[in-house]
């Protein structure tokens, strides 16, 4: 892991992954610069069906700034994206289409679930409605609320970040990670 460094009081760079250093040079493993790389750029594609899509959108907006993470870029193509963010109530009729969307993004990929309707199904526990995404697809980090204030969704963001960072390459092939897959159908 990187230590953060600060420019200022408001400026925090992203520090140099653990390694060896020496004139001239820097050594570190090749885990560590794809997590460092790979979490400060995450795009991520927004599923938003209701209310929490709004947080959403504040997020995004400049008060907020998702941008200042490094996801700039939101996406609405799942091949381009390796966020899926959940945001509202899904009902069950949908829970094919969002499998659908999350099996079109490429690996590495990660799932966050906004909300209490995507985490549990919310105040709709009604025949309709998904009693919560995971029913359907594996979910990475669950943020709680209804709705989440844009705060909760940074932090849940900034979580994401922590998994990204912290994920060995090796992980995606390993047998806990198809197990995980299988259990959801997925092959
Ligand atoms: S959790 Fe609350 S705010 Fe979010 S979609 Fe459900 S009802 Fe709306």
């Amino acid at each position: 892991m990187s230590r953060p460094v600060q420019y200022n009081n408001f400026v925090k760079f992203e520090g140099i992954p653990e390694g060896y250093q020496g004139e001239g040079f820097m050594a570190t493993s090749f885990d560590k610069v794809i997590g460092l790389a790979r979490k400060n750029s995450i795009w991520p594609l927004p599923f938003a069906t209701s209310c929490c899509g709004i947080e959403f959108m504040a997020t995004m907006a400049s008060h907020y700034d998702l941008a200042r993470f490094g996801s700039e870029r939101v996406g609405f193509s799942p091949r381009q994206c390796d966020l899926l963010m959940v945001m509202g109530t899904i009902a069950k009729k949908m829970g094919p289409i969002l499998k659908q969307v999350y099996l079109q993004m490429a690996e590495p990929r990660w799932v966050i679930s906004v909300g209490a309707c995507a985490c549990s199904g919310g105040i709709f526990d009604t025949y309709s409605v998904l009693q919560g995404i995971d029913q359907i697809i594996p979910v990475d980090v669950y943020v709680p609320g209804c709705p989440p204030r844009p705060e909760a969704i940074l932090d849940g963001f900034m979580k994401i970040q922590e998994l990204v960072h912290a994920e060995g390459l090796r992980r995606r092939h390993g047998d806990r990670y198809k197990e995980l897959l299988a259990g959801y159908g997925i092959e």
